[in-house]
């Protein structure tokens, strides 16, 4: 076994504590990463103060993983001890089913393994996520990380980066596509650079006006701050494509009147209770309201490639470990740049 430094809740909305734990020994397609940056997701805040339903405690979240092989098993093949690799929202899944052999992991027909606050698939380990210094994984779920990328500014792309691009691609974004971002936090930002790149006219709906310079910056087109849906009025029939990436209840029927006819809008934020469609919404101009989880390990290993090629990575905060609990509080404020990043060697 091999002994980790970790950060944890002990219980519901707990504040964090350093909690030493042990990983599995080294399997024959296991690797052994020394974890150097980890990512603070929205959804880690989600799963500590059970708004998704109760969950396992203790927890150490994170699924936004940044680190260096250390070890390998002996039948590994796809890395080599000094590599840098990522790890993201899922660590397992079944192998067999139709959309694990289609690159779909995230789709199995028996359920992803999660990174954390999850069995693994014996049945009886806990999984414990990214917030810790030393991580073990089957090699066939992490992907490869380039050299020049820098690995603070990559490892918000293992959650945020590919939860973004994967609906982009799907729903085939780019020149003459105007596609909208709501919510400019840690999966916003990370849309608005791909969706750019991509060739899409990009606008940002956000409701912090002080956000309009830097989305400006990272690729936006325009920017709507939206205080009261009144503000959405002048924008009806403007965008092809929408990714919510919203964490908080809203009414999405006013976003769904700025989809211009046959557009779609993609739910991404998961506020954990139901929104209220009105039928009439979708009905007047044959509009789709669609989802999308994370993506493959294929589809990740292509971001992280298509990041690399064009220069994308996360604009990150790094932080301690003792700054952990502030961050939970500045990222539900909506008052984070864009997505931070802890530093585990502070554990
Ligand atoms: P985040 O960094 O906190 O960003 C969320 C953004 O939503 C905020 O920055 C803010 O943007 C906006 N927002 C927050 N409260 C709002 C309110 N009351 N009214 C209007 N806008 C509000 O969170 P994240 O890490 O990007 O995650 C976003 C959501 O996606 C979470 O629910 C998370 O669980 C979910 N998620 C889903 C997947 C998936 O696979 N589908 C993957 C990862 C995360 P502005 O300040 O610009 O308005
Ligand atoms: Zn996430
Ligand atoms: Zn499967």
């Amino acid at each position: 076994m091999t002994k980790v430094r970790g950060l944890a809740a002990l219980s519901k909305g707990a504040p964090f504590t350093r909690f030493d734990f042990e990983r599995r020994e080294l399997g024959e397609h296991d690797v052994l990463l020394d974890i150097v940056f980890a990512g603070i997701c929205h959804s880690d805040i989600h799963q500590i103060r059970e708004e998704w339903g109760p969950a396992l405690f203790p927890m150490v979240p994170g699924h936004e993983i940044a680190g260096i092989v250390r070890e390998i098993g002996s039948s590994v093949t796809k890395f080599s001890v000094g590599d840098h690799i990522g790890v993201g929202v899922f660590i397992d899944s079944c192998r067999q089913c139709q959309p694990c052999k289609d690159g779909l992991e995230q789709y199995c027909d028996q359920g992803m393994t999660g990174t954390y606050n999850t069995l693994e698939r014996d049945g009886k380990t806990v999984a414990m996520g990214g917030y810790s210094n030393v991580f073990v994984v089957n090699e066939n779920y992490a992907v490869t990380i380039p050299k020049s990328m820098p690995l603070d500014g990559v490892a918000p792309l293992l959650c945020a980066g590919i939860t973004l691009y994967s609906p982009l691609k799907h729903w085939k974004a780019g020149k003459g596509t105007r596609v909208a971002v709501m919510g400019l936090g840690g999966l916003g930002h990370m849309g608005v650079k791909f969706a750019h790149a991509l060739g899409a006219h990009v606008t940002v709906i956000s409701h912090s006006p002080g956000k309009r310079d830097a989305a400006l910056a990272m690729g936006a087109d325009e920017f709507i701050c939206v205080k009261d849906p009144k503000d959405l009025k002048p924008f009806a029939r403007s965008f092809d494509l929408i990714l919510n990436t919203v964490s908080a209840q809203i009414d999405i029927n006013d976003y769904l009147a700025t989809l211009s006819i046959d557009g779609t809008l993609v739910v991404i934020g998961l506020p954990g209770a139901p929104y209220p469609v009105h039928a009439g919404s979708l009905l007047d101009g044959r509009k789709s309201l669609a989802g999308s989880m994370i993506g493959g390990i294929a589809q990740t290993q292509e971001m992280i490639n298509f990041s690399a090629e064009h220069g994308i990575v996360s604009d990150v905060e790094v932080i301690a470990a003792d700054y952990v609990d502030k961050a939970y509080e500045r990222t539900v404020a909506s008052d984070v740049k864009y997505r931070f990043v802890i530093d585990v060697s502070t554990i």
